[in-house]
């Protein structure tokens, strides 16, 4: 039996969703963390449960094939990055595979048609979006870096990988500032302090820079000295405060005071500009999210003449990228909010083929669905194409049973989480769907997470 303090071998031979290593010991799986796919590692048991345990990496005996040294100094101990020392290529082929299996092991799908999975040329600096919390160390210097692996402990690091390089710059910026005017930085512990997060975003298109400090107060001392060695830095367009005063995990409040400039920057996804302020959701990955929409676009197979439902639709990015290429395209989404930018986005590109509704996609389809029927003499509603891009959680069954209802020429799966795209793709297969292409996209590199876009099409019935 194994147990707690035991010091086991281990051979790694998988990862898994939160990036830790995964290999068998007694048929029990062990997740150990900082392991790469093929390494043999020694490790000691932190905890067992009853077919699984957590194990801490103690020492490498025989290294991966595909180890390399991380780039980041603090890649261990940085909650950020869990795979930087797996070589790019072996990433890729582990988020290929990974997709793979689900769509097999859970979807029941013999054949797969995956394409090679689309990665990126340099898989580093790609984050157009940064939190940086702030915190004090133990001799009470102030740092700005990043949360240590599931817990809030601050590890100091300016100079992400992931994110652009003026995030080193900014911070330096704002913690002088801090020191200078004796402003303290926010402590989760006791709720003190008044500065928590500082959010960088950058245009990765337009060059515009965003700086909001996100404060624990209703203003910051000396805000003007800031500004003005903030400006200093080209692309600078908007400085403001978030005001978040809550005992909560949550970084930013619903207050914003602007500082200086813009309240938002724009930003480009292909020829759809977005206007993005410190509270709207925005793909952080802007170089693969071109990728990934235009490989939504050409599943959909769009001529123009197409009505396009664009379900779980955010600020409406698919949907406006569509409605290039679309007669009509319909976009649901829960979050009211972003409903309202994804309208502002339609308007300030001139789109005027999109229309947007607030609420759920298993309750909106079904009620339009319904409704649709009672009031065209039982004439039933129609898309040529249907877009779903759920949360990890995937589809509900009551939308999927409203798409097959429908019956769509097409289906376009875009999905952050294989098992349950697998789960819902063997629904859709079921009701009259086949399986037509599949290709992974890889949106997070150096973490466990992977995208992927399916199309599926009618198999065709006599109407
Ligand atoms: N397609 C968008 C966002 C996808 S993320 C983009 O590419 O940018 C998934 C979105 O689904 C989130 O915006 C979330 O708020 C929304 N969402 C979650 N549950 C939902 C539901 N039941 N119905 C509609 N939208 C939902």
């Amino acid at each position: 039996m194994l147990q707690k303090n035991d010091v086991i071998q281990v051979t790694i031979e998988d990862i898994g969703s939160d990036g830790a290593g995964i290999g068998h010991v007694d048929g029990m799986a062990m997740f150990v963390k900082d392991t790469v796919i093929g390494d043999i590692v020694e490790a000691k048991i932190m905890k067992m449960k009853k077919s699984y345990g957590y194990a801490r990496l103690m020492r490498i005996l025989t290294p991966s094939p595909w180890r390399v040294e991380a780039k980041c100094p603090v890649a261990r101990q940085c909650g950020g990055c869990q795979i930087q020392e797996m070589a790019y290529e072996e990433q890729l082929r582990f988020k290929e595979n990974k997709v793979r299996s689900h769509l097999m092991r859970i979807g029941k799908f013999a054949e797969i048609p995956m394409e090679p999975i689309v990665g990126m040329e340099d898989p580093f600096h790609y984050r157009n979006k940064a939190q940086f919390p702030i915190g004090t160390d133990r001799d009470g210097n102030i740092i700005a870096g990043f949360y240590a692996g599931r817990t809030h402990s601050i590890i100091s690091n300016r100079r992400c990988y992931l994110g652009v390089d003026w995030n080193e710059q900014i911070l330096d910026k704002v913690l002088e500032h801090m020191k200078g005017h004796h402003i303290s930085a926010y402590d989760e512990a006791t709720g003190q302090g008044l500065v928590r997060h500082v959010l960088i975003r950058y245009g990765f298109t337009t060059k515009e820079i965003m700086v909001c400090l996100i404060i624990n107060g209703s203003t910051l001392p000396k805000s003007e000295a800031l500004v003005e060695s903030l400006c200093t830095i080209p692309g600078m367009t908007s400085i403001s405060l978030n005001i978040n005063r809550e005992r909560t995990n949550v970084i930013l409040g619903r207050e914003i005071k602007l500082l200086w400039g813009r309240t938002y920057i724009e930003d480009y996804i292909g020829d759809v500009k977005y206007q993005i302020s410190p509270l709207s959701f925005y793909q952080v990955n802007p170089v693969q999210t071109k990728k990934l929409y235009s490989l939504a676009m050409e599943y959909a197979g769009l001529t123009g003449a197409e009505t396009v439902w664009d379900l779980y639709c955010g600020i409406g990015t698919i949907s406006l990228f569509l409605a290039q290429k679309a007669k009509q395209v319909y976009g649901v989404e829960i979050v009211p909010e972003a409903i309202e930018d994804a309208r502002n986005n339609a308007a300030i590109n001139g789109i005027t083929n999109a229309e947007f509704f607030v609420g759920k996609a298993e309750e909106v389809l079904p009620e339009y669905y319904a409704t649709y029927e009672k009031e065209h003499a039982g004439e039933k509603a129609y898309a040529d194409v249907i877009v779903v891009d759920p949360p990890r959680k995937g589809c509900d069954e009551v939308l999927l049973n409203t798409i097959l209802k429908m019956q769509p020429k097409k289906v376009v799966y875009v999905s952050c989480d294989s098992a349950t795209l697998a789960r819902d793709l063997r629904i859709l297969c079921d009701g009259g769907y086949e399986l037509v292409r599949c290709r992974a996209v890889d949106q997070f590199p150096m973490t466990g997470h992977v995208e992927t876009v399916v199309l599926m099409s009618r198999v065709n019935t006599p109407d």
